[in-house]
């Protein structure tokens, strides 16, 4: 079985791998830098983040700013639901769920208009990371997943580090990527979030988010679903390969 910290060092060296243009894929460079510029758009970006390619994620508040001309939260939170439908419809790009996104955009700008003066950094700043993960919870669409993951990107996008205490609250988020790549080093029990979030927890007791740049990286660059690279993977020495068949 594993040395649980020898695989926790790999897993957060991998993480550092990678800068921001691959953490926050876009498919214009301006819309990465609305992204990290605008506290706002990245948070539409996150709460948005279901089932799509993440280079079209991260672009919507891009097209959403280029549609209306503006990214007010206080103009967005005077249109109807009709009004926001509308936009999402005349997007060059649509989010997969594009009935429930208008629902989401809006909770998200009411949260930022009634709750944080208009100012969407105040989501995070002051707050725990546990305080805001919940805070995203309340966005129509944004379940446990997506808001560890908004949780985590904070700190990637902009100038704030949550207290060193609330990083056992900062689990990863589980996805196609983190479930796969902890299955298959046979850390977690099987193919699934809870699985994922409960061996993350393992291995990272004391910040499991640490590791889920780690496991995005390598989900996403060699541990596909089939064919594996598993004699280039950073962490080929450390696996046990569960349930694959290397074909080269
Ligand atoms: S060694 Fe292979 S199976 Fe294990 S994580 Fe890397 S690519 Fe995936």
């Amino acid at each position: 079985m594993h040395d649980l910290n020898v695989l926790k060092e790999k897993l957060v060296e991998c993480a550092s791998r990678f800068d921001s243009d691959e953490l926050f894929p876009a498919l214009v460079p301006e819309a990465l830098e609305l992204v990290l510029a605008d506290p706002y758009a990245f948070a539409i970006a996150a709460c948005l983040d279901r089932g799509m390619k993440a280079d079209v994620i991260w672009t919507l508040p891009y097209y959403i700013k280029s549609h209306l001309g503006h990214l007010d939260p206080h103009r967005i939170h005077q249109m109807s639901s009709q009004e926001i439908a509308d936009v999402f419809a005349a997007l060059p790009r649509r989010p997969r769920f594009v009935n429930d996104a208008p629902k989401t955009l809006a909770d998200l700008t009411h949260i930022v208009v009634e709750e944080c003066e208009g100012n969407a950094a105040n989501l995070w700043i002051g707050k725990s990371a546990l305080e805001a993960k919940h805070t995203f919870m309340r966005i129509h669409g944004v379940g446990n997943g997506i808001a560890n993951m908004t949780v985590l990107l904070i700190e990637k996008a902009f100038p704030i580090r949550f207290d060193d205490a609330d990083r056992r609250t900062m689990d990863i988020k589980p996805d196609v990527h983190t479930r796969r790549v902890l299955y298959r080093l046979g850390v977690a029990h099987a193919n699934d979030d809870h699985a994922a979030i409960d061996a993350a927890r393992r291995v990272s007791p004391d910040y499991p988010g640490a590791i889920d740049g780690g496991l995005w990286f390598i989900g996403r660059t060699w541990c596909s679903e089939s064919n594996p690279l598993c004699s280039e993977c950073c962490v080929s020495s450390l696996c046990e390969r569960r349930g694959v068949i290397e074909s080269r």
